[in-house]
């Protein structure tokens, strides 16, 4: 017996083949797209450039009846329907760019049964008029892209999404597949909820970039850090982010100085100074640009050797982005993180001047994925991933914590110091004035509130403040402290740390790293 899905998949590889004029499906591509001919919905979750058009595109061709296609931006739609309409598709868009006529004559096609595709704006499509017309066309399947302007949650969310949630109820027997590059768990929850998505045939897939090694040195001094890093790169291309223009200028002085060919990037340098600036890079003129965030967008340097993050990233989605720009030709790269606890007090202190309380909840919550990213004592690109929702059978054997386990030690005397300390402060403290405590820190503060005669005042002197930063972090990640978020980060004890308090149990912590380790650089094909 034939199984009619060899029939579907025969057809959408001849459909690729014929009208795309590409060989082989990417991964993924092709089970999703039989699934969805087969008429069930689909969520896909790929990065930019990962291949997602085509996704409902060659459904659009095999299905009957036509597609439409929810896109927010106007020059997207474009772009995509001239590119179809190169290939020979019958393609156009609906949107406020056209004129009277134009409009008169897409809306004729439709009727008329002549498009396969239709892109539209999320309000036109939404238009009691736009959706009387379509009722008496039943089309073949809805693609909704850029799926995550539909939530609250997420960082790009247009209220003219939401009422694509009726789509379902107004056409219940029409597949509609959702699309983005955007995956926060919640997000990811919030498009399928909203569209009332049912059993999706789901794709996450893409976001691995399996060239790049990936790893991080607790900060501890960073330039020098960074120098040591940059012996084994003496030719070649890459960036270092820093997180404000100051420190931009200061790193690419110091780097000059020092005999690098380097340049600031920043948005607040001229655009001719910029421009250049990229141009040289772009023509290996300059070897290393040290820039804010703004450096990057539409940059296609093939052979950028390594990405440095002399701060830290205020989310991960940032980081995965701008680690992404090195290694694009394949060959080995590094991305490397300078992680200092100072850097999660100062992108705290940022995110809660938010005067939405929704807005800040996300950052907040964004930034503590970074955090625990940064602290994570497992295979790096799994924590990367699984952020995207990816998941990896085995650990990847290119990061530091793959190649160089982090060292262990018997923290538990600490550790008791710790957890009693944050008892005797009444579990009313963050974690800055914990560490006062323990180190017999002798502000006003302490003084005014009579903390510096609490019995575990001074009892960490012999530990560093970074140290016990860390310790207190790792503390966190354990589950034997938590921080209330809602009340400015406050420590308290959870149930598990009774036990290690009572002397009944032991407990091995992660040494940090604060020496740049050489990755071993893995074979490639
Ligand atoms: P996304 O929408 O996910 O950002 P696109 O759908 O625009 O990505 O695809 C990115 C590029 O990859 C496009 O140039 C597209 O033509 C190409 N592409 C997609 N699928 C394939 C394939 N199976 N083989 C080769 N190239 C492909
Ligand atoms: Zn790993």
């Amino acid at each position: 017996m034939i199984d009619s899905r060899d029939d579907e998949r025969a057809l959408a590889l001849s459909t690729l083949q014929q009208v795309f004029g590409y060989q082989n499906f990417r991964a993924q591509q092709e089970d999703v797209i039989v699934s969805l001919i087969g008429g069930r919905d689909a969520f896909i979750l790929m990065p930019t450039g990962g291949g997602k058009s085509i996704c409902f595109q060659i459904p659009a061709l095999i299905r009957s009846g036509v597609t439409i296609v929810v896109s927010p931006l106007i020059a997207l739609m474009k772009d995509q329907v001239d590119n179809l309409v190169a290939l020979g598709v019958r393609a156009a868009c609906y949107n406020s760019s056209l004129t009277a006529g134009e409009g008169r004559n897409v809306l004729d096609q439709l009727h008329q049964g002549r498009l396969d595709l239709l892109y539209v704006a999320p309000e036109r499509l939404m238009s009691d008029d736009f959706l009387n017309l379509l009722r008496g066309l039943t089309p073949a399947l809805f693609a909704i892209d850029e799926a995550h302007c539909i939530s609250q949650w997420g960082h790009d969310f247009r209220p003219e999404y939401i009422r694509l949630g009726q789509l379902r109820s107004l056409f219940p027997a029409v597949p509609i597949a959702a699309l983005t590059a955007t995956a926060e768990k919640q997000t990811r929850a919030d498009i399928i909820n909203c569209l009332q998505l049912k059993d999706p045939y789901r794709v996450v897939c893409g976001f691995d970039r399996p060239n790049i090694h990936y790893s991080l040195v607790d900060k501890v001094k960073p330039y020098q850090q960074l120098c040591e890093f940059l012996l084994r790169y003496s030719e070649q291309s890459g960036i270092i982010y820093c997180l404000s223009r100051k420190r931009v200028e200061e790193v690419a002085d110091k780097l000059s100085r020092d005999g690098y060919q380097a340049a600031a990037y920043h948005a607040g340098l001229a655009p001719e100074v910029r421009r250049s600036v990229q141009e040289d890079f772009l023509r290996d003129d300059v070897q290393i640009i040290v820039a804010t965030v703004a450096f990057g967008m539409g940059i296609d340097k093939p052979n950028v050797r390594f990405v440095v993050h002399y701060d830290l990233p205020k989310n991960i989605e940032g980081y995965y982005q701008e680690t992404g720009r090195a290694g694009r030709d394949g060959l080995p790269a590094e991305a490397l993180l300078l992680f200092g606890y100072a850097d999660i007090a100062l992108l705290r202190g940022f995110v809660e001047k938010n005067n939405d309380p929704e807005k800040l909840r996300t950052e907040l919550h964004k930034l503590n994925a970074m955090v625990a990213f940064a602290e994570a004592g497992i295979c790096r690109r799994r924590v990367l991933l699984g952020y995207f929702g990816e998941v990896i059978d085995a650990d990847c054997g290119n990061c530091d914590n793959c190649l160089n386990p982090p060292e262990q030690y018997d923290a538990t005397e600490y550790a008791r110091k710790a957890l009693s300390c944050v008892y005797r402060v009444g579990q009313n403290f963050g974690m800055g004035h914990v560490v006062d405590v323990l180190r017999g820190a002798e502000n006003q503060r302490i003084k005014t509130i009579k903390h510096d005669r609490l019995s575990t005042y001074g009892i960490g002197q012999d530990v560093s403040r970074d140290d016990w930063n860390h310790l207190l972090r790792q503390l966190i990640q354990l589950g034997y402290l938590e921080q209330d978020v809602a009340r400015y980060s406050i420590l308290k004890l959870t149930e598990q740390a009774r036990p290690l308090l009572r002397g009944e149990e032991r407990l091995k912590l992660c040494k940090p790293r604060t020496r740049v380790q050489r990755g071993k650089k893995k074979e490639h094909k």
